[in-house]
């Protein structure tokens, strides 16, 4: 009898598995997921503060469709998920808001899509994932449990470096930069071996600095390099910055300077930003983090 009835559950288990598997070819949209959405609170503050003023979907619900099924991920918690909504909205969509002087600037150009990945990711060669962005449309944030939301540091280390690099990537994709840029560091981008290229830790970022590289994944490719100096540019103190440029000495720092001075013209004559004030907002907007509810929605 006993035997029977787990007969009977595996032939359900696999029929089950087959219908499961004949949905997903037919239908790439997770039907399971978004039939057991209730909409909570949260939800209907992302709608006030990301889908209508700016036509951004923010997904903290880990959907199968919206994760790399290569990795082994799991979803965010809800709590850092309000505290990292307010906190992009507060030191990423809002600066640009007060920089641009209008909504605009972030509702034209700024991915459609920011979506939440409780653990971290790592390539095959164990570099760790801290965000990626597809097409222009979607970034994805990872190791969102694991981090402390209120640490600054953790903060532009894990997400908001990031934010400004992807945003840069559609920036640069929508309005090329000169190509000026492309002959100063030439031939010396190191691609997929710029995690290895410039030894560890420090080390490697001194090592890259003075080869003219602000950070070592600016050296993996021209265009990543331009998104570095701006991404990195405006998450750090002036201070922090002329640091970097003294590590990468006298013969680093003349190859900086000069991309750089492509970059700051680039984006105040094309998107008439000036990184200066870009960066000083972000770190105004950084140091008031203590002003904001982060819990209550
Ligand atoms: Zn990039």
């Amino acid at each position: 009898m006993k035997k029977n009835k787990i007969y009977i559950f595996i032939v359900v288990l696999f029929a089950a598995l087959f219908v499961s598997c004949s949905e997903d070819d037919l239908n790439s949209e997770s039907v399971i997921t978004e039939a057991q959405r209730v909409e909570n609170d949260f939800d209907r503050w992302i709608v006030k503060h990301y889908v209508t003023p700016y036509n951004i979907d923010f997904k903290y619900r880990m959907e199968d469709i919206e994760s790399d099924r290569d990795y082994n991920l799991i979803p965010a918690d809800y709590t850092k998920s309000v505290q990292l909504a307010k906190l992009v909205e507060f030191l990423c969509l809002n600066v640009y808001d007060e920089v641009t002087g209008s909504k605009e600037f972030i509702r034209d150009y700024f991915p459609k899509m920011i979506h939440l990945v409780g653990s971290p990711a790592y390539k095959n060669n164990g570099d760790m994932i801290l965000g990626t962005a597809e097409g222009g449309l979607k970034i994805t944030l990872y190791n969102v449990n694991n981090i402390n939301v209120l640490n600054v540091a953790d903060l532009n280390y894990y997400y908001f470096k990031t934010i400004h690099h992807e945003f840069a990537h559609i920036l640069h994709q929508t309005r090329p930069y000169p190509t000026a840029f492309k002959e100063i560091s030439g031939s010396e981008y190191v691609k997929d071996s710029w995690s290895s290229a410039w030894g560890s830790g420090s080390a490697a970022d001194a090592a890259a600095l003075k080869a003219g590289f602000i950070t070592p994944y600016a050296s993996s490719a021209v265009d990543e390099d331009f998104v570095e100096l701006i991404a990195t540019y405006v998450t750090n103190t002036e201070a922090t910055w002329a640091a970097r440029l003294k590590t990468a000495g006298t013969t680093g720092a003349p190859i900086i300077n000069s991309k750089f001075e492509i970059v700051y013209n680039y984006m105040l004559d094309t998107w008439n930003i000036d990184l200066d004030v870009l960066r000083d907002t972000v770190l105004d907007h950084q140091e008031r983090i203590g002003e904001l509810d982060l819990d209550e929605l």
